[in-house]
């Protein structure tokens, strides 16, 4: 969404809605499902090359989950404001790295897809939350038997 500066004119509040698409991102770890992110705020100049931005995002960004790597949706709202500084020479004010930031900081830690997810087996890979794969029942983990193994 990109504002001509000279247009903007002091103490006047302008709206403004737009969508960011999963393309649109670089720096963002999750990813945007199809219907983008809704960025809905305002915009007022504050003084030459000086403005207020203030603006709430809503998305659905799909995580890997932390244990099993499924895609795991999550349903975020983050808002904004915030000062924004523009050098003399620019004309045109871009607000997407504005809300790209806004998604960065807010960005969930550790998603799961829920709170007892099992994981993945550590041997196999195999996702436990589907099914139970064989390769605890061999208790292989002991490093006796390990040492065994090498022997046959
Ligand atoms: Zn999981
Ligand atoms: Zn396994």
């Amino acid at each position: 969404m990109n504002f001509e500066i000279n247009k903007l004119l002091q103490e006047k509040i302008i709206p403004f809605e737009f969508v960011v698409k999963n393309t649109d991102l670089n720096d963002i770890e999750g990813e945007l499902n199809k219907n983008g992110a809704l960025v809905r705020g305002t915009i007022e100049k504050l003084a030459k090359g000086t403005f207020l931005v203030s603006f709430t995002v809503e998305m659905t960004m799909i995580y890997p989950c932390a244990r099993c790597l499924e895609p795991t949706p999550i349903d975020c709202r983050y808002d904004y404001s915030d000062t924004v500084t523009v050098e003399d020479d620019v004309t045109i004010l871009d607000l997407l790295p504005v809300v790209e930031e806004c998604i960065y900081i807010n960005e969930p830690f550790r998603v799961l897809c829920s709170d007892d997810c099992a994981g993945l087996c550590p041997k196999c890979g195999n996702n436990l939350n589907h099914e139970q794969c064989e390769c605890d029942k061999f208790g292989d983990y002991d490093p006796r038997f390990e040492a065994l193994k090498d022997l046959l």
